[in-house]
Order: C-alpha cells, then structure tokens, then sequence
C-alpha cells in the first residue's frame, strides 16, 4: 500500500462520520445545529466531492453563543492562571493524540498537503502549550512608584470575545488566535472561514474534551455576511481578533464602530524577498522557492515578490525556474506532495485570471501558467519574469503558487520597489553585508524581516503586519495586551498637599 493509499484509508471513516454528523455549531457545551435549521455544503478542492453539510448560522445562533461566552466569563476569568494553564496543556495533548486525523482533515477540507499540515497540526499544539505557560503571569503589571503614590498596574481579561479565521491553514491559524484569548482569561465565539469547517469543529470537540467549562469556547458555522457581520456588531462581544483579507478587514471596522470593537487584524500581503550580488544564493534560492511554492502560497506571509539584482538576475532566474518545473503537485494526502488543489474553483479562477494579466502587461511566463490536470482546482506552480513594479502580478495579492521576479540595480532602487505596495506584512532581504542588512531592514516598510532566512516564528516575538497588512500585533505578551485591560490603580502616600478649593 503506498502513502497516498494509507492516508486514504484513515481518511475514509473519518468522512463518514462528518458526512452523517455534519458540522454542526458548539454553543454552551452543546453541539447544534443553525436554529434556523439551515445548512450549506462544504466540498473537497481535491475532485470536488462532498464532505458535509454545515451550520449555516445566523444572527440567532450567534446571539447564543455570545450570551453563552458572557455567562461563562466571571468563573472563567475568576479561575487561577495555574488552572488555566493546565486545561490548555491538557488540550495541546489532544491535539497532539489527534494530529494525523486533524492534518488528514485538513488537507481534504483545504486542499493544503500532508507534508506541511502534520506539521501545522503540532503548531497548533505547540501554540497552546506557550499560551498555557504564560497563563499564571498573564495579569502581573508594573510597580511604578513617585514620591506621593504607589502606582500598581495589573491586566485583567476583556471579556467575551470573538475570532474570526480565514481558510488558509485553518487549525493552525485559530489555535494562534484562541490559545491566547483562553490564556489571558477571555471567553471565546470563533467563526471559522465558511470553506475550511472541518478542523475548526475538531478543535471545538477537543477543548470540550479536555473539560474546558461549557459556554468558554463557542464554535458558530457560517458566512461572513451573517454570521461573521454579526459576531462584529454583537454588544456582548468587546474585541474581534480577525484573519483574512484586507478588504473585510475593512469592513469589520465599519461594523464593529456602533459598539466600540477593539480590532485586531492580521491582512494581506504581497511581501518581497530581496536577493543581494553577495547572497549565499543558494541558500537564497531555497528559501525564495519555499516561501511562495509552501502551503499552495495561500500564505499571507509568502515571498510572492522576488527582487533580485540584476548583476546576478538571468542566473538566478535560471536555476529558479529549472527548480519552479521540478515542484511535485499531486494529491495533497500523497506525503511527497509539495503543491496541492487550491481552496476552492472561484480562487483557482482568480489565480488563473493572473496569466492573461500578466501576458497582457507585457511580462513572460517562464513556467507554469495553466491548469494542473482536468479535475480538482490544481494549478501549475508559476514564474513571472521580465515584470516591473507597477504591474497588478507585482502589487496585487495573488494568493496562490505564483512569483513575479524584478530585477533591481542598486540598494536604492531594491528598498523603493519593496515598499512601493499597498502592503507591509513581511520582508525577505539576503545579503551577507551586516550594514546593508541593517540599514536595509529599518527602511524595510513591513511588521516582520527575516535576514538571510525563511519565516522561522519564535512565539515570543511580534507577529504582524503595518500598512494594508494589518493593526496590532500577535506573539507573547503584544497577544495578552489585546485580550486584556492595563488598570493603573494609584495609592496615595498621606503625604501630597491636595489643592483645596472652596477656602474663602
Ligand atoms: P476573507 O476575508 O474572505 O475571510 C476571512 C473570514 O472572514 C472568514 O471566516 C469569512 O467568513 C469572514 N468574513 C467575511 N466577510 C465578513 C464580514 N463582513 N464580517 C465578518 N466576517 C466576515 O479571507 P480568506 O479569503 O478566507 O483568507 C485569505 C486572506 O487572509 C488573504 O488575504 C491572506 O493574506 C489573509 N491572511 C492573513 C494572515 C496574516 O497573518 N496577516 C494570515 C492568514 C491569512
């Protein structure tokens, strides 16, 4: 039996059990199904087959689960950070006991393959171990005395709140959203991406499992339009921690204004990798390659901009695209696969629609550029070259397997045509010049940089991204000083004259 075949075969009953369950909401501890009892079909981006019918939630379903996120707050936010940290390790243990059946899900539901998803199976775990740890400390402050007062700070938790997940690397991306607010003592109503239900459902099932209290964790199915529109604008809801596109970060902003949201959005990005004469290029050439052609590049933090200089250019190029033809797409459940189907047909239009564009604006197409195959939504892992700045392939975010490469004379243009996008996520630079590197990365208008490296995360650092990119920042405590209140209480010392009014 190969790989491809046993994957399949621990699939199978897997989607049995889906088929006939079908996803259905969690709310209060209790698995239901929408109140209006309508449902819509979620289908498999390998050969669109049937997966489940899922909770088409509405305003009704999401006032449920907000209520029940409120109910839950006082004893949860009460409840000691030692105790917290314990269910959350208690639920990274089921995370990890059920890893192959999540990555396994995921892949079918997401189309992203096995290679990459048993690995974000255990990030998912990983994420809530770190949040776990950091639970007991989660609302220490500062002492900040003066001469006439002993200022005492402490952080206490918002409240319910709610997290709203796109489809690319679901799992992963909602653990990274969900283990903190828990840490920090919030109560959570998470609505995942309409395209990628199933691990959110999984996710909901362990924490249940793992004995964290009903009403603590509310999963409410749905689309953005109801569901997610009322999540936004739900007054028991005090923050939304969203990941997705820019444009509906927007207009979560104009939804949450009447009740006074506080956002936290993780948005698109169109990030360059910058590949300097003096590069250790091979190692460049490996990192360019595996930043945009991983997880299908629907990546939000994917190199999908190449500039390399142009002394070094036709090379590089080269050995790019000899390597772009060589990338394996296949079955995303077959473990040598390293490019699978993409989400769903609408997305494979759009990330095809990018050929014609790019063909019209003047730049070649020198690999890829079709379809993969007749069924499925594959396409071709693709290589833009003889591109310039102002093309829509070099300012649009594509969201899919494709690279535009722009050569660049000097330092000065590099750092011009790098920041010269809507977006400012992340930045890629390569050079083995300490000061350019320096001096490169300041001016560098992205939330993250990685130096002479692929995006290697350290949970404590800041994740995030300015411009079009995003607002606040994720990681270590920049996630608890979203989820949490900062109280300043201030004790007098007796001994300041207080200015006395009314003394004649
Ligand atoms: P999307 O914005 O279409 O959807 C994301 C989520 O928002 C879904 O759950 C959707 O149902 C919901 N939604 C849609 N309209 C809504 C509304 N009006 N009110 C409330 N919720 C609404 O994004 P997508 O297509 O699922 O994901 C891809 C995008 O996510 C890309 O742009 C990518 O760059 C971005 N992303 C960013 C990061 C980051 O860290 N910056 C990480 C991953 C993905």
């Amino acid at each position: 039996m190969s790989d491809l075949d046993t994957h399949r075969a621990a699939l199978a009953p897997l989607l049995v059990k889906h088929a006939k369950a079908g996803i259905l909401n969690l709310i209060d501890g209790q698995s239901l199904p929408a109140r209006s009892g309508a449902t819509f079909a979620t289908h498999s981006p390998v050969d669109d087959s049937f997966i489940a019918d899922v909770a088409r939630s509405d305003a009704a379903d999401i006032d449920a689960a907000a209520k029940a996120a409120k109910k839950a707050f006082p004893a949860w936010a009460a409840l000691g950070g030692e105790a917290r940290k314990k269910l959350l390790h208690k639920i990274a243990d089921l995370i990890v006991e059920r890893a192959d059946e999540i990555a396994l899900c995921e892949c079918w539901d997401t189309g992203q393959a096995y290679k990459f998803m048993s690995k974000a199976a255990l990030r998912g775990a990983d994420n809530f171990r770190f949040f776990a740890d950091m639970a007991p400390a989660a609302r220490d402050g500062q002492s900040l005395p003066t001469p006439t007062h002993m200022n005492v700070t402490s952080r206490a938790p918002m409240g319910p709140v709610g997290v709203i997940t796109p489809w690319n690397t679901p799992f992963m991306l909602s653990t990274w959203k969900i283990a903190p607010a828990l840490a920090a003592g919030c109560t959570v109503v998470h609505k995942p991406a309409e395209f990628s239900p199933l691990t959110a459902r999984l996710l909901a099932e362990i924490c249940h499992e793992a004995g964290l209290p009903a009403g603590v964790l509310n999963l409410v199915n749905g689309m953005g339009e109801d569901a997610g529109r009322s999540l936004t604008e739900h007054p028991d809801i005090k923050a939304i921690a969203f990941v997705g596109e820019t444009k509906t970060g927007s207009a979560i902003m104009k939804q949450g204004a009447d009740t006074l949201k506080r956002v936290h959005f993780e948005l698109g990005g169109k990030n360059p990798v910058v590949v300097f004469d003096d590069a250790d290029l091979d190692r460049a050439l490996d990192a360019a390659i595996f930043m945009i052609y991983s997880l299908n590049g629907e990546r939000c933090t994917s190199s999908s901009r190449l500039l390399v200089q142009k002394s070094i250019a036709a090379n590089f190029q080269a050995k790019l695209i000899e390597r772009v033809n060589k990338i394996k797409v296949g079955h995303p459940l077959d473990p040598k696969t390293e490019v699978g189907p993409l989400i769903h047909k609408t997305h494979l239009d759009k990330v095809m629609s990018y050929f014609d564009v790019a063909k019209a604006e003047g730049a070649t197409i020198a690999a890829g550029g079709a379809r993969h195959g007749e069924q499925g939504c594959f396409v071709q892992p693709t290589l833009f070259t003889n591109a310039t700045r102002g093309m829509a392939i070099a300012q649009e975010e594509i969201f899919g397997p494709v690279l535009t490469v722009i050569p660049f004379e000097d330092e000065a243009e590099a750092l011009s045509i790098a920041n010269d996008v809507a977006y400012g996520l992340a930045g890629y630079l390569w050079t083995n010049d300490i000061t350019r590197a320096l001096r490169f990365s300041n001016a560098m208008e992205a939330g993250m940089i990685w130096v002479n490296s692929e995006n290697v995360r350290h949970l404590p650092t800041p994740f995030g991204g300015v411009k079009a990119s995003g607002i606040g920042r994720d990681g270590g405590h920049w996630s608890f000083d979203f989820y949490m209140e900062q109280k300043n209480i201030a004790i007098a010392l007796g001994t300041h004259k207080i200015t006395q009014l009314g003394m004649g």
